[in-house]
């Protein structure tokens, strides 16, 4: 048994889910399908998610959102229309977005995500309704029915343990089952989301629930690549990957699979499959547990730009015991939350997301460091980049850190912190960020574009 799951680009419109509903036609194993809301048609589109957002932020600020209501009523009239579908499930998606619209707003958050979470509800009762108008034995499953239950933590919700259990019945239903993703509800009743782009997560805790021989996640790209197509010009697809070489991957910017849908595939051995909805035929990359195929030392190469790291020195600070805690106490006691700390003898730099680092923490973190630490020297430095090349390969291959190092330095890019963690599944370099592209081409060359002539 599959559970296949479907991004937003593959419900964006009529001819979109089309293919869907013919891919998932085209494997009986397919009995589970979960969907995301209508995505972007073209590039400069806006996501259904986003559409409804605007709508609950006017309707809290003036009390009406007419305008915003009806863009996103229209795109779901025209899908129905092209779909063929008739009048009946426009109204009643039409009327499910007004009663979430005119709901109480009193919390923020909670209002906001029943509204978000009526992307993905309106999506599956579509197609549904769909493979129903051909014929086909279907049935959209509310969440609430299903029992996913889910913490109150509106826009971060987590899965409930229990509800593992109540998923597995879904296993009894006849015909396909259509779930929408994004969201559950807590044990209060109310709608809760999983953060941004989190119709991954439902797929992969309804793989893990259900027990499924695989989780397929189909998007709109033939596989995972081993850089950003973006800055690199066709870089190679990956064939097979282990889920701590996507986890780490994920970290640095890979966004192809959302890093929290990982954990429950992980934990419960489900093999993912990316695909393209729009080259259903192409292999994919899969997700594995363990990487059979080759021993190449990196499967790919990402970064990231947001970063910011907190330099720190004081003479014998090897000898002084505590030094490292006080440091991170006084970042825990100011909210921030750190990722890497590179150290030296008299040293320590402590890296940091760059968006929790406004002008006043900085103020404060740097007066405290100073006072309470009596440090040498204390500096934040911003627009730093983590160059990151993954690869469970890398424990056995010998001077993957020194090829990288000789590339960064023929492209003239100097490194600002190396960091090899303790699992050497990644390498990580602190370059500037407007360095970073430049590095991320000069490594790319290094270990995709020469390996097969030079070493
Ligand atoms: N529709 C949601 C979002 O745009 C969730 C998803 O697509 O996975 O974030």
């Amino acid at each position: 048994m599959k559970i296949a799951k479907f991004g937003g680009t593959s419900l964006a419109n009529a001819e979109q889910i089309k293919k869907v509903c013919d891919i998932v036609l085209a494997d009986p194993e397919r009995k589970v399908v979960v969907v995301s809301a209508p995505g972007k048609r073209y590039k400069e589109d806006t996501k259904v998610t986003d559409l409804l957002i605007a709508c609950a932020m006017k309707f809290m600020q003036d009390g009406e959102a007419e305008e915003q209501l009806e863009a996103v009523i229209q795109r779901y009239r025209e899908i129905a229309q092209d779909l063929e579908l008739g009048a009946e499930i426009v109204t009643v998606i039409a009327e499910d977005l007004y009663q979430r619209m005119t709901s109480n707003y009193s919390n923020t958050d909670q209002y906001l995500d029943l509204m978000k979470a009526a992307g993905e509800d309106n999506s599956a009762k579509i197609v549904a309704e769909y493979l129903k108008s051909l014929g086909v034995e279907a049935e959209y499953v509310h969440p609430k029915d299903a029992g996913f239950i889910v913490s109150s933590e509106f826009g971060n919700a987590q899965i409930l343990p229990e509800a593992y259990q109540n998923l597995q019945k879904l296993r009894e239903r006849q015909g396909i089952v259509i779930f929408p993703g994004f969201f559950g509800y807590s044990t209060e009743g109310t709608i809760a989301t999983f953060s941004r782009g989190g119709s991954d997560i439902t797929g992969a805790i309804l793989a893990a629930a259900l027990a499924a021989d695989l989780y397929e996640n189909f998007t709109d790209v033939d596989s995972v690549f081993s850089a950003n197509p973006q800055v690199i010009d066709n870089p190679a697809e990956i064939k097979e990957l282990t889920y701590r070489e996507m986890r780490e991957l994920a970290y640095a910017g890979f966004s192809v699979f959302h890093e929290e849908a990982l954990i429950p595939a992980f934990k419960a051995k489900i093999p993912v499959c990316v695909k393209n909805t729009n080259n259903p035929t192409a292999p994919g990359t899969m997700i594995v547990s363990e990487r059979e195929s080759g021993y190449i030392p990196v499967v790919g190469i990402a970064s990231n730009d947001r970063f910011c790291s907190i330099y720190v020195s004081k003479f014998l600070m090897n000898r002084e015991i505590g030094f490292g805690r006080k440091l991170l106490q006084i970042l825990e006691e100011e909210g921030l939350s750190y990722e890497h700390t590179p150290s030296g003898i008299d040293n320590i730099s402590v890296i940091l997301r760059d968006d929790q680092m406004d002008a006043v923490t900085e103020k404060i973190v740097v007066e405290r460091i100073q006072k309470e630490l009596e440090v040498d020297d204390v500096m934040v430095v911003h627009n730093l980049a983590l160059i990151m090349i993954v690869g469970e390969g890398m424990r056995r291959a010998i001077g993957v850190a020194s090829r990288a190092t000789k590339a960064l330095a023929a492209a003239n890019v100097n490194i600002d912190m190396i960091n090899q963690g303790s699992s050497e599944v990644s390498m990580m370099f602190g370059v500037r960020a407007n360095e970073e592209e430049k590095a991320l081409k000069a490594i790319y060359r290094e270990f995709f574009m020469l390996s097969e002539v030079a070493h």
